[in-house]
């Protein structure tokens, strides 16, 4: 299957000025102090940005110190003066975009579109939180108790582990952090060791914003930091995106002394389309959404259960929508264009689940080849699978869309639920009615009715299920970076 693939390449690519590659602690740069070094690979050529020296125990410790010491001063501060603060953070990114967008670019291989998206969603995401930080939560005060009145105060946690994917660096990283930071803690934050380039220059960006100490960063991979993060006895709190692996061995590890987990994890996110549905929509939204940044997206439309009587017709439109996807580096200009899978053995793991599942008769409608001769590219595929086939039960995280097709919509309901995920799933129907019996019944923490990625700063994003626990985005993500505290005054 290799070289039969036609892929945009550009004249010039991006030399965007680097970060220092360095753990940010107490508001300036230190040296890792281990020895050990991890290639940041450009995946569009497959060709090393730079070398990084990896982060260990000790590291983790100076930070996790150093966010102890700095949290009673920002938790003090009114949230008011947090929000400055954050407003700020947002400012310098937004006039610092280009730059993150070709960081952005260089490391994952996005397309114009996606890396311009990522930085403007997370401009808007600090803004957000500066707003709604500000509005205090409802608070039942009153008399439960003769002659006694009770208050709710929200304070801060304390030190909270952050741990972010290679998906999007900037984005995740952003969604935590201005939660966290705007509810009144500080934090060590571990950007995914792939991507740490965006995470690194928010660092640097935010170092003459936030006082010293309250946004810390240690580099390194997730067996050694992201667990040494998880142990330390100064962290209070975990808030993990990434794999439900990497989510399962945290919420281990932070077991045994009982800290707290915020975990958004994998998904699998099914797409049911009756036969009333308006067909060219749905096939607009599942070939945006099934293959936005390359369909390594947790929420990734990618499990069509579409209704027998109308399978061929929504094949046909999805099929010829999709085949205006361009594969192209991400200097090249172009709203069609899909980036490379992220490193070597994610396209190995990925092009496998193709060819397995064609091995067992899925019948491929588009797509199909992959080629890493140079960089790790992959064609949108297009496949028609039988029910129950592992490509649907598994996240492939790759520019991959399955159909399979249903014929009594109870069951298309139950096999949409039947995985161990549970982050977001859609309907496609112009039946009020069968929209909202199937999003009641659907298991996943945001449900689509005609729609599918919806997702705008100000509702929550969570999964159920093995997709974890715990809000980003919205109200929501800073009741999760708060504790309750109810105060008794006896008069
Ligand atoms: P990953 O689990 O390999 O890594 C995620 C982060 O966890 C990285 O920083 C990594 O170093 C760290 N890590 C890995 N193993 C660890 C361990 N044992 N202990 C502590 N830290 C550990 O995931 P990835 O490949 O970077 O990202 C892809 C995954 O992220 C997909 O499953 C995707 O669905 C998920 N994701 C979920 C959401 C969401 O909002 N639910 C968003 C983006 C990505």
């Amino acid at each position: 299957m290799q070289n039969t693939v036609s892929i945009k390449r550009a004249t010039q690519i991006y030399t965007p000025r680097l970060p220092e590659i360095a753990h940010f602690v107490n508001g300036e740069h230190i040296d890792q102090t281990g020895t050990e070094t991890f290639d940041v690979v450009d995946p569009s050529r497959g060709k090393t940005i730079v070398a990084m020296r990896l982060g260990n125990d000790s590291d983790v410790d100076v930070a996790a110190r150093a966010a102890r010491d700095a949290h009673p001063a920002w938790a003090a501060k009114t949230p008011q003066a947090r929000s400055e603060l954050l407003l700020a953070i947002a400012d310098t990114l937004a006039s610092n975009s280009d730059n993150l967008q070709q960081l952005e670019a260089l490391n994952c291989g996005k397309p114009p579109n996606v890396a311009l998206d990522d930085v403007e969603s997370a401009v808007d995401v600090f803004r957000f939180m500066a707003g709604a930080g500000r509005t205090g939560s409802t608070i039942p005060a009153g008399d439960y108790v003769e002659d006694t009145t009770s208050l709710i105060l929200r304070e801060p946690i304390g030190v909270i582990g952050l741990i972010t994917p290679w998906n999007y660096p900037l984005l995740m990283g952003a969604w935590k952090l201005s939660a966290a930071l705007m509810a009144g803690n500080t934090v060590v934050y571990k950007p995914s060791e792939v991507t740490p380039l965006t995470s690194l220059r928010l660092a640097e960006l935010a170092a003459d914003i936030l006082p010293p100490g309250v946004l810390n960063m240690v580099i390194g991979t997730g067996v050694e930091v992201g667990q040494a993060l998880s142990k330390h006895p100064e962290i209070d709190m975990m808030a993990l995106t990434g794999s439900v692996r990497a989510g399962m061995s945290v919420a281990s590890t932070i077991a045994s002394d009982l800290k707290r987990g915020h975990f958004e994890l994998g998904g699998k996110a099914p797409v049911i389309i009756c036969e009333d549905a308006d067909l060219e929509h749905a096939a607009d939204t599942v070939t945006e959404a099934g293959f936005w940044n390359s369909g390594q997206e947790c929420g990734a439309a990618t499990r069509v259960i579409v209704h027998g009587s109308v399978a061929d017709e929504f094949t046909q439109l999805l099929a010829q929508k999709v085949r205006s996807y361009v594969l192209a580096d991400p200097e090249v200009a172009g709203e069609m264009n899909l980036g490379p899978m992220i490193y070597q053995s994610h396209y190995t793991k990925v092009m496998d689940m193709i060819k397995d599942a064609i091995t067992r008769d899925a019948e491929i409608v588009l797509g199909g080849n992959g080629d890493d001769s140079v960089g790790f590219w992959i064609e949108p595929t297009i496949l028609k699978v039988a029910i129950g086939d592992p490509i649907t039960q598994n996240e492939v995280f790759g520019p991959v869309v399955t159909i399979e097709t249903f014929s009594d919509l109870s069951e298309a309901t139950d096999r949409a639920n039947a995985v161990e995920y549970g982050l977001t799933g859609s309907i496609f129907t112009s039946n009020v009615s069968t929209a909202l019996k199937v999003s009641k019944a659907l298991e996943f923490g945001s449900v689509n009715i005609n729609t599918h990625l919806a997702l705008p700063t100000e509702m929550p994003w969570s999964g159920f299920k093995h997709s974890g626990y715990g809000r980003d985005l919205s109200s929501y993500a800073l009741d999760d970076f708060t504790r309750t505290k109810h105060i008794a005054i006896h008069y």
